[in-house]
């Protein structure tokens, strides 16, 4: 099936030192700053965000993982429903600014799911979000603050987010189903 690279490692690279550098702009630095990354590629993405904020302020940040998977409920609906696993968030989130990251950014019921995950757990300050690709189709009101390549793209295609950690390689790739 016809695939195209999208971006390459050393793209992947310079969105990340951007994203890291606007995420510092807009919040004036890292005081009460906290990422969460959504499993399973925004955890090395927000991982690898935070090396970047500790090069660039010298000052370390909390990471913290949400699990959240997409299931079809058996055939009584058609719609993908967002169901939240265990989450490994060991700090208050309460008055935390928190970046919640994630490689691909679709309908938003991920994230809408996450966001009602970590307000579960306290009252932060304020949610951000970072994501490495907006494919579009949105289906809430929901947007990123930190976008790495907007990919406008058809339902019948889809992103694969390669990253060493998980795949062995950093690249992003356009693919038709
Ligand atoms: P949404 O909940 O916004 O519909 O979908 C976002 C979730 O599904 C994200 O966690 C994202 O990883 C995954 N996702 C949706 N579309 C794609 C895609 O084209 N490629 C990849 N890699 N993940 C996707
Ligand atoms: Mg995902």
């Amino acid at each position: 099936r016809d695939k195209k690279v999208l971006v390459d490692k050393d793209g992947i690279r310079r969105a990340l030192i951007r994203i890291s550098h606007e995420i510092l702009e807009k919040n004036k630095g890292t005081e009460n700053l906290v990422l969460i990354g959504v499993r399973t590629r925004g955890v090395p993405l927000a991982k690898r965000i935070a090396a970047n904020i500790e090069k660039i302020e010298g000052k370390k940040i909390p990471v913290g993982i949400l699990d959240i998977t997409l299931y079809r409920d058996d055939l009584s609906t058609i719609d993908q429903q967002p169901i939240v696993h265990k989450t490994e968030i060991d700090f208050d989130v309460t008055d935390k600014i928190v970046v919640l990251v994630d490689d691909v950014l679709y309908t938003g019921r991920t994230i809408r799911a996450a966001m009602d995950a970590i307000i579960d757990l306290g009252r932060p300050a304020a949610i951000q979000l970072a994501i490495l690709v907006d494919r579009g189709h949105r289906e809430f009101p929901i947007r990123a603050d930190y976008v790495g390549k907007n990919v406008p793209t058809s339902r019948k295609e889809v992103i694969h987010v390669c990253l060493e950690e998980t795949d062995g390689k950093d690249q992003v790739v356009l693919q038709e189903i």
